[in-house]
């Protein structure tokens, strides 16, 4: 496979040093390409090519923006099956997932922001013979980051509104899955999509990223991933007074509740335990059930944990893949063995030498998943963000203990409530101190609604009207007739 290459005021570039990474497919252990290993060289110029673009791309209209996003949705709907299998070999996902939630949304995306921006219209306030307008115009450059887990849906989330508020873009992928980003920007060359207005530098976190936040001219920063990394781009654009949006780890509780039809809802539970082998940042880890049912659900819960389809990526059938990378398999597994030590149970799964995942590659980074029991609901495991195929179980006797134990972290990002009884679950989920919860459902998104964390889990909101306020500055111009 060619080489992955920056992507600066259009053109396909290598890193100024000349330096590269590898990228590693994480169901065989094979290195796929390298990517570029740039610098805050790299990053500057991409400012540069991004201001010199902006004056243009500003002028332009909503419509005209609007019809680009269209034209954007129309090239990815194209490029599904590619992106899909791209993504799918990139993080070690089941492609029909790649398919299903990577490709689709990613087109979703720009669809859903190409005619959210049509109902648009700021409002007018007259008062004392003067009339104020509301004004919105560009924040100018912005700079978006993001994470490994759902690589081209969470960059899209931010390119998509980013454009159409009449931004230029800097953008950085995770190192670990640069493949869809650069198919992005090959999408957009071909598209003759204005030069530097969507510019991609690839590299290192701490390299890279961090030249992006300290940035003089790139003005907003989106950055989606870890609470420990949020706080250190915090630190470093909040003194440059940057507009900010941080979307961060979590640890959601999913709650069953005495009342819940079991038969009928455990798909959703065990989806919402280990949908990319429990590498979404809305996965409920924490699983939170009423002691009256808690033997049954146990049973029924492992039973169906059992029969999810864990192995090679590529096959149609497979439910569940690897983990993305080798080191971050020994980080789970680091957390089964911290399970264990602080009194737990493997109730199924375990590490990858206790239970090997029969039929794949052994370099693979494979896991099965893996459900805990006996833990309090206060230990480190229970408490940390593992990010990876890992449930803890854990009895409650009261609604009043159930809110205790699902508030009893410091995120505060998701979760979901599982009950017979819509209103008694909508009661017990205003009570979650936590940015979005399901009832009876999971991962239903709908775009228009805010998305973001409390506590350790974010400071801001994206989505619908928010991603559009975040991605512009708001002013006020009050004209008083003469
Ligand atoms: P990470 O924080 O390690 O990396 C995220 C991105 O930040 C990567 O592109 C990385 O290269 C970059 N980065 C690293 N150091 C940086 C620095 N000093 N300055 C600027 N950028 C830097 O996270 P990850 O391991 O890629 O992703 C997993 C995490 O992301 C989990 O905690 C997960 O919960 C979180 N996540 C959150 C959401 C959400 O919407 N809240 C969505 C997906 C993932």
């Amino acid at each position: 496979m060619d080489p992955i290459l920056n992507y600066i005021n259009g053109e396909f570039q290598p890193s100024a040093t000349g330096n590269t990474l590898a990228t590693v497919n994480p169901a065989t252990g094979q290195t796929i390409t390298t990517l570029p290993r740039s610098s805050a060289e790299d990053v500057a110029l991409a400012a540069q090519a991004a201001q010199q673009a902006g004056q243009a791309w500003s002028a332009t209209t909503m419509e005209e923006r609007m019809d680009w996003l269209h034209r954007i949705a129309d090239a990815l709907e194209e490029e599904k099956e590619t992106i899909a299998r791209l993504e799918s070999t990139d993080t070690g996902k089941p492609i029909s997932l790649a398919r299903r939630v990577d490709a689709a949304r990613s087109v979703a995306n720009f669809r859903f922001f190409a005619t959210y921006g049509r109902d648009h219209t700021e409002p007018t306030f007259a008062d004392h013979g003067a009339v104020n307008h509301v004004h919105r115009s560009p924040i100018g450059c912005v700079g978006l980051i993001t994470p490994w887990n759902l690589p081209l849906y969470l960059l899209t989330w931010k390119v998509a509104p980013a454009l159409l508020m009449g931004n230029t873009i800097v953008a950085k992928p995770s190192e670990l899955t640069p493949m869809t980003a650069h198919h992005f920007a090959k999408v957009l060359s071909k598209l003759n999509f204005p030069s530097g207005v969507f510019n991609l530098v690839h590299g290192l976190g701490p390299e890279v990223g961090q030249a992006i936040v300290e940035h003089p001219n790139i003005r907003g920063i989106s950055f989606t991933g870890g609470t420990a990394t949020g706080k250190t781009v915090a630190a470093t654009a909040a003194p440059m007074f940057k507009k900010l949006s941080l979307e961060l780890g979590g640890k959601n509780a999913t709650v069953v509740l005495d009342d819940a039809p079991l038969e009928e809802m455990m798909d959703g539970i065990v989806r919402a335990s280990f949908t990319n082998s429990g590498q979404v940042c809305l996965c409920g880890s924490r699983v939170l059930v009423d002691a009256s049912i808690y033997d049954r659900f146990k049973a029924m819960f492992v039973d169906a944990v059992n029969n999810i389809v864990v192995g090679d990526p590529t096959q149609e059938d497979t439910v569940m893949g690897s983990v993305i990378s080798s080191d971050h398999q020994t980080k789970v597994e680091g957390y089964i063995e911290l399970g264990r030590q602080e009194g737990g149970t493997v109730l199924t799964g375990g590490t990858a030498r206790e239970t090997p995942v029969e039929g794949v590659s052994p370099a693979g980074a494979f896991l099965r998943p893996t459900v805990i029991e006996g833990l309090s609901h206060t230990s480190r495991t229970a408490t940390e963000e593992i990010f990876g195929p890992v449930v803890t179980l854990h009895p409650f006797t009261s609604e009043e203990e159930a809110l205790e134990m699902a508030n009893a972290t410091d995120y505060g990002l998701a979760g979901s409530v599982w009950t017979g009884d819509t209103e008694r679950g909508y009661a017990f989920a205003q009570q979650m101190d936590t940015g979005i919860v399901w009832v009876n459902t999971w991962l239903n998104r709908d775009l228009r609604t805010p998305f973001g964390g409390v506590k350790q889990s974010g400071v801001g909101r994206e989505g619908g009207a928010w991603s559009l306020n975040f991605f512009s500055e708001l002013t006020n111009i009050c004209v008083q007739q003469p």
